[in-house]
């Protein structure tokens, strides 16, 4: 599942090549997918492409917005005279022929290039929206984790009553976004942080490091295009990301805990597999 830093990644790439392009035709393939009249795309330039939390935003000039949401398995593939930029949920069709049976949205610019929605399990989707829709949204979600205006007084006061885990807490988008399961799990073994500990019992020194590692580790997996844990598709350019080599606790089960040198182990918090280190985050 892309998460905040393959969502940026994508992001920033389509920013620098689809910003002054025009929309010339649009095939959808399936109907849930997209959202709003097609017709109020057709002939529209796009401004610019922007984030926030892990929806994607192509602000057009009729003062519309293409808004996506690639959900588990969604990808987003811009392909011009046979260069691939883009990415997502990593699968075949990152490399092979495209439309493919997984392709649900292809969109065509006036230049010819073009964007292809592919979606295998089809709980993504793209649609029209103002931006009064754009901001509803929003509305029900918590600041971001790399907004530098986070602070450590919001985290506490959002944290102070609540009993769930803490890391069950910093993936509650509500509360904060951008921290899926692989970034928490790293986050709260660089801050050595028991994932289990009841929310309300975590320190507001322990908060503020949480605040700064967790900051520093999603813009280092900006930095690095971030996470593609398929091991068959981490060398696709213009695709793939590098974070999985830096990761400090997930996936790294029965493995070295790089703080105190014990071994991580892995257990369910809400359901989802949560690496740590038992002697150094207790
Ligand atoms: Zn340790």
């Amino acid at each position: 599942m892309p998460e905040l830093p393959e969502v940026e990644t994508i992001t920033q790439r389509l920013k620098d090549i689809v910003s002054g392009k025009t929309f010339a035709d649009l095939e959808i393939h399936h109907p849930k997918s997209f959202g709003g009249n097609p017709q109020d795309l057709v002939e529209q330039t796009v401004r610019d492409v922007t984030r926030r939390a892990k929806y994607i935003r192509f602000h057009l000039k009729n003062g519309l917005n293409l808004v996506t949401h690639l959900k588990m398995t969604g990808q987003l593939i811009y392909i011009e005279d046979g260069a691939r930029v883009g990415g997502g949920h990593p699968t075949a069709d990152w490399t092979r022929d495209l439309p493919s049976k997984h392709t649900r949205i292809a969109y065509t610019f006036a230049d010819g290039s073009q964007l292809f929605f592919n979606d295998q399990r089809i709980f993504g989707w793209m649609r029209l929206m103002d931006d009064q829709a754009w901001q509803e949204t929003l509305s029900k979600l918590g600041p971001d984790i790399n907004d530098p205006t986070l602070s450590v007084d919001y985290l506490q006061e959002k944290l102070s009553r609540r009993s769930i885990p803490i890391k069950q807490a910093i993936m509650h988008n509500p509360i904060v976004c951008g921290i899926g399961n692989i970034y928490a799990c790293d986050i709260l073994n660089k801050t050595q942080i028991d994932p289990f500990k009841p929310s309300r019992e975590v320190s507001r020194k322990e908060l503020e490091s949480i605040l700064e590692e967790g900051q520093k580790i999603i813009n280092r997996a900006i930095e690095l295009g971030g996470t593609t844990f398929d091991g068959k598709y981490v060398n696709v350019d213009g695709m793939s990301g590098g974070y999985q080599d830096e990761a400090l606790a997930y996936g790294r089960e029965n493995e070295h805990c790089f703080n105190c040198g014990s071994t991580i182990i892995k257990k369910k918090i809400a359901g989802r597999g949560t690496y740590f280190c038992p002697n150094c985050q207790k």
